[in-house]
């Protein structure tokens, strides 16, 4: 079989630049990709966080990542946005970006059989390669695939700012881009791409329904038959307590006693009781809506009531800041709030905590609930999107399941599973057994990146044989 030629396109790539899930997708897919055989290189912006000299690097084996740079757009301090807002040349920036995505395949003749796309700020790809690039021979050959990370962030903007796209006006249609009396590039991606994937089976049929398709659900809807739901993986070089140099010591299934060692660390490093028994109970998350942090403002009291440490890592929402600085303040001496973005600490959380919370009102995928796994830490989440396709009840009798989850969008049902997680934990054995038990789950890039490479042949044209027949 021939080598596929596959350009991944992401606004952020771990470890060049990280705000969330779609960073390590865009940083692991590709080295799972490279060991599949698959000729697959990267692009990204060059933002300030990008400390690499030129304008090109390679990760993995031989992955060739390219960086567009653009001092004015992307040497700022943060990715799309600051405390104010959203950047108010979003369009701009990323439409540069996205031409420079086409231009750049020329310039280092690549021509992909798969361009790549995820998320709004590169989906205007799929539109150029149908329009302004519709005639180039260059990209006679390239299909592509439009991988939808979260549906809520679809790159809204005012319609006086179509131009900035360099697009015929004509396509600010209800049909193309058109949302509503605005411009949304989510919903041209869809309309344009060959194929469209998300990041797990239950989110893939959750978006087709009015609950989760936040307004594009009929869009979605006609291109049911092209829609497509892949389960993210994690990279185990990255996110293993064996070799984590961010741990205070490693541990593996085998000397769990370890795993208590780093508990005792960070409880000492963040000004907590020093105490191994006591169930530590962990969340690092955007602080955004869609991760029921409401549900938890309302039960938290009575979590810390039940003699539990809680540790919280993340930032987003005022509201969510002031929420959780008053609890830090009521709660003194069991609490550890951490309003920041710290990739080491929450590595050292994930070690050392015992359970850890995901409430999300919906969840494409979900990445720490299998971090969670690996590391020995129960996750307690709610059943929606890649929470379901990898959470299974605990059932004690027959010792079957990974976890405690919950349906309904309540904070009863999820205290109520809080509540099973911490009776279990105070029953020491079957406690450890099913730390064991998750930490040899495999949630690793393998069989996602097989699936890709899959969906990958399946949309690009068989090769006309010798015979110039098409198979
Ligand atoms: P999303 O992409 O919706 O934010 P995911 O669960 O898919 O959620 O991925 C979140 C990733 O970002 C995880 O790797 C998580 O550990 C990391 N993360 C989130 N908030 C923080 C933070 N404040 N500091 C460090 N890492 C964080």
């Amino acid at each position: 079989m021939a080598k596929l030629k596959v350009l991944l396109a992401s606004s952020e790539v771990v470890p060049f630049a990280k705000t969330g899930g779609l960073a390590d997708v865009a940083g692991s897919l590709p080295l799972a990709l490279e060991k599949l055989g698959v000729d697959v290189r990267v692009i990204m912006p060059k933002y300030s966080s990008v400390k690499v000299k030129g304008n090109s690097t390679t990760i993995g084996k031989n992955i060739k990542v390219y960086f567009v740079e653009n001092e004015d757009y992307f040497h700022r301090q943060h990715l799309y946005g600051d405390k104010f807002g959203d950047y108010r040349d979003n369009l701009e920036r990323f439409s540069f970006f996205s031409r420079e995505i086409l231009e750049r395949c020329k310039k280092e003749n690549f021509a992909p059989d798969i361009m790549h796309c995820n998320d709004w700020q590169t989906a205007l790809v799929p539109v150029y390669l149908n329009t302004l690039y519709k005639f180039d021979t260059f990209f006679k050959d390239t299909k592509t695939l439009f991988t939808i990370h979260n549906l809520a962030y679809q790159g809204l903007f005012d319609k006086a700012e179509f131009p900035k796209t360099g697009l015929d006006c004509a396509l600010f249609h209800i049909h193309y881009f058109e949302f509503y009396g605005k411009v949304n590039l989510m919903k041209a991606g869809i309309v344009y791409s060959d194929a469209i994937s998300t990041v797990s089976p239950t989110y893939a049929k959750e978006i087709l329904t009015k609950e989760f398709g936040c307004g594009l659900e009929g869009v979605l809807k006609t291109r049911e038959k092209v829609l497509y739901g892949i389960l993210n993986g994690i990279d185990y070089d990255v996110w293993n307590p064996a070799t984590d140099k961010q741990l205070f010591k490693n541990y593996t299934a085998d000397d769990l006693e370890d795993k208590y060692t780093n508990k005792e660390m960070l409880q000492k490093d963040l000004g907590l009781k020093i105490d191994r028994d006591v169930p530590m109970i962990g969340v690092i998350s955007r602080l955004a809506d869609q991760k029921g942090f409401d549900l938890l403002g309302k039960i938290i009291g009575e979590v810390l009531n039940l003699k539990v440490q809680f540790i919280l890592l993340g930032t987003g929402d005022q509201k969510y800041h002031v929420l959780f600085e008053k609890m830090a303040a009521a709660h003194l001496k069991t609490t550890s709030i951490n309003l920041k973005f710290d990739a080491v600490l929450a590595q050292r959380i994930y070690a050392s905590s015992d359970i850890f919370l995901m409430p999300s009102r919906y969840e494409p995928c979900g990445l720490s609930q299998m971090i969670c796994f690996k590391y020995g830490t129960v996750p307690v989440v709610r059943a929606v999107g890649g929470l379901k396709d990898s959470v299974i009840e605990y059932d004690p009798k027959s010792k079957d399941g990974n976890g405690f989850i919950f349906e309904e969008y309540n904070a009863h049902y999820f205290f109520a599973e809080i509540k099973k997680a911490l009776n279990l934990y105070r029953n020491r054995l079957p406690w450890s057994d099913l730390e064991k038990k998750i930490m040899a789950l495999d949630f690793s890039w393998d069989a996602s990146a097989k699936a890709y490479e899959e969906l990958y042949r399946r949309i690009t044209p068989t090769p006309p044989t010798r015979w110039g027949q098409v198979n």
